[in-house]
């Protein structure tokens, strides 16, 4: 009855079969924690390569300053860690790029406001200085012409009387004629000259109004320019500075130089795998915040990120998995 013969399995046979599928499996999990862990993993057994890519040039930054800083900012680690953690390698795909957006565009403008500011104080001081001069000047002059005015006003009075006096008595003689017809040209002449003084008292004071809404006006244009910058950008918004993307470092706003090798700083932290810490002068503080810009020091938190990530990378794969049993 061959239709019912039917040959049973061996044991050994569906074992066979179970270990080839649980070899499977572990050696594809196996193969993908491996190639998680391997860029990190490399991170602390040899230095990380990058190169330096695209430097957008509306940052102002040569290709030669950029890496300068890069340097600087690398050896914000390797000080603290006292060994090699980064290398500059033109051929590696891992790239630091500057990427201009919004966010320095905001920096720019700002600092070009500030410029502005600094510029209307600087015209403010200057209008203040001559103003001071002016007024003293107006002063002198207005004095001066009133004095001028006072005598000019005291002699035609002396005039007109005299004139008056010959004139009841029914003329002057000839001599005191001729005498009466030179003050009168005297006095002509003193009034031209009074009035030559009159404008030019009259052109101070314009200048005096001039500076004031000269200087009017400086602080209105700097408020409007003020006004607009917050319109457009806001106030006190947080931002990155800087992205690590797993490929590359992308550096999107910097102040200054210093600003800029913390940043770098911190994004060379996460290519090592470091993720934040809590201390706000780390490097790896997810803020710029407290953080020493001019003199950056990578802090305990930085340094036991960092040994952290490196002994749980150093262990060997079999010790991995030996960790992950217990
Ligand atoms: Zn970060």
């Amino acid at each position: 009855m061959k239709e019912f013969t039917k040959k049973n399995r061996g044991c050994l046979e569906i074992l066979a079969e179970w270990i080839i599928v649980f070899l499977l499996i572990f050696l594809g999990l196996s193969w993908f924690y491996v190639k998680q862990n391997i860029k990190t993993s490399e991170a602390c057994r040899q230095p990380v390569k990058y190169s330096l890519g695209n430097v957008d040039e509306r940052f102002g930054l040569s290709k030669g300053k950029a890496l300068k800083v890069i340097l600087e900012a690398e050896s914000v680690w390797e000080n603290a860690a006292g060994r090699e953690l980064f290398q500059y390698d033109p051929a590696s795909s891992f790239t630091i790029n500057f990427v201009y957006d919004d966010r320095q565009r905001q920096t720019d403008e700002l600092k070009s406001l500030q410029a502005k500011s600094q510029n209307v104080k600087f015209n403010q001081q200057e209008i203040v200085g001559r103003y001071d001069q002016l007024r003293d000047e107006y002063q002198q002059k207005l004095a001066e012409y009133k004095n001028h005015e006072t005598d000019y006003k005291k002699r035609l009075r002396e005039y007109n009387r005299e004139v008056d006096e010959w004139n009841a008595k029914g003329g002057a003689p000839q001599d005191i004629f001729a005498q009466l017809k030179a003050e009168e040209k005297a006095l002509k002449k003193i009034s031209d000259e009074l009035d030559k003084e009159k404008q030019e008292v009259n052109l101070i004071a314009e200048k005096i109004r001039n500076l004031s809404s000269q200087e009017q006006q400086l602080v209105i244009q700097l408020n409007q320019q003020i006004e607009t910058y917050e319109s457009k950008y806001g106030v006190g918004k947080e931002f990155d500075q800087g992205v690590y993307t797993g490929s590359a470092i992308n550096i999107y706003q910097f102040d200054d130089m210093g600003d800029l090798r913390l940043t770098i700083a911190h994004e060379l932290g996460h290519s090592l795998g470091i993720y934040h810490v809590g201390n706000p002068k780390s490097i790896m503080y997810y803020l710029m915040e407290k953080q020493d810009v001019d003199h950056p020091k990578a802090t305990a938190e930085d340094l036991q990120a960092l040994d952290s990530i490196c002994a749980s990378q150093e262990k060997t794969f079999w010790e991995k998995i030996k960790f992950w049993q217990s």
